[in-house]
């Protein structure tokens, strides 16, 4: 099938806080294509990363052409504004494959209890690793195959999955529900980390607070700008792709202590704990 070049009837609704790869892969559903289609009717590339060319200077134009209401995606383009505004630092901020795709973390419990599933920009960010709401770790890859979750995809009933992928909560890879992932609550974790990971969690939700709200709240109850978040950044105060916390890093840092216990009953191992430097406040 081939999409007409008038403008899309049809399409989804945008979610709370949908992230556009995540729109733009039920979008392509809606409409019985392949995601690339959709892509290249809307003027989008795949070369480019795709969340932050659809919320760029074509959005006007996609607006128009997929009849999006006035709000939609308004917080989305808040926050990557000044994600973009960052520069190189802003960059950083997002998760993305080798190939330059936004990839996205997952709450098991947040996935489940939606009525249509979809993927939150929060997600795509590095420093954001636990639900507040759920109070758990994110997964950064299916339970099952290890895949990551990379959007957009085409879930039209074609390729290895052969329509047995329909949902944005199921795995790309093997079609199994990420819902289905284990809970690492930040209870059972907590004491198996260090003070200056429980800040780097912190600031994650502090990290999309400030970009929403262009300002960086600091620990004395002042306020800075924007930039402030280089700084925080270059100290190593947030999360980032090469110290991940995610589900998986927590879950096995426990198994592990629990196997060192449960063969020589002794406290974790100092050297494994990282140390806050002391001039590195919390968000
Ligand atoms: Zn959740
Ligand atoms: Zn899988």
């Amino acid at each position: 099938m081939t999409i007409q070049p008038s403008s899309l009837s049809g399409l989804p609704r945008v979610l709370f806080l949908e992230a556009p790869s995540s729109w733009l892969t039920r979008a392509a559903l809606s409409q019985g294509v392949e995601v690339g289609e959709l892509l290249a009717h809307l003027g989008i590339g795949r070369e480019r990363d795709c969340d932050l060319e659809f919320l760029g200077p074509k959005y006007r134009d996609i607006q128009r052409l997929c009849a999006l209401p006035a709000g939609a995606f308004a917080v989305t383009r808040r926050i990557i504004k000044s994600v973009l505004d960052l520069g190189s630092t802003g960059d950083r901020l997002l998760l993305r494959t080798v190939e330059g795709s936004p990839i996205y973390r997952v709450c098991p419990s947040c996935l489940s209890q939606q009525q249509t599933p979809y993927h939150a920009i929060h997600c795509r960010f590095a420093a954001w690793c636990y639900c507040p709401l759920h109070e758990c770790l994110l997964q950064a890859s299916c339970w099952s195959c290890q895949a990551e979750i990379a959007l957009p995809a085409s879930l039209v009933a074609r390729g290895r999955l052969e329509g047995r992928c329909a949902y944005l909560s199921q795995c790309f890879g093997c079609a199994k529900s990420h819902c289905r992932a284990p809970l690492v609550s930040l209870t059972a974790v907590s004491p198996f980390m260090s003070s200056f990971e429980s800040d780097q969690l912190a600031n994650g939700r502090a990290t999309l607070a400030a970009l929403y709200e262009r300002r960086v709240l600091l620990p004395n109850g002042e306020s800075s700008t924007l930039s402030e978040l280089r700084t925080v950044e270059r100290r190593g105060m947030l999360a980032t792709q090469r110290r991940p916390l995610t589900a998986e890093v927590l879950r096995d840092r426990l198994g592990q202590v629990l196997g060192d216990q449960a063969n020589t009953p002794a406290a974790p191992q100092s050297s494994t704990q990282i140390v806050r430097p002391a001039d590195t406040p919390a968000l």
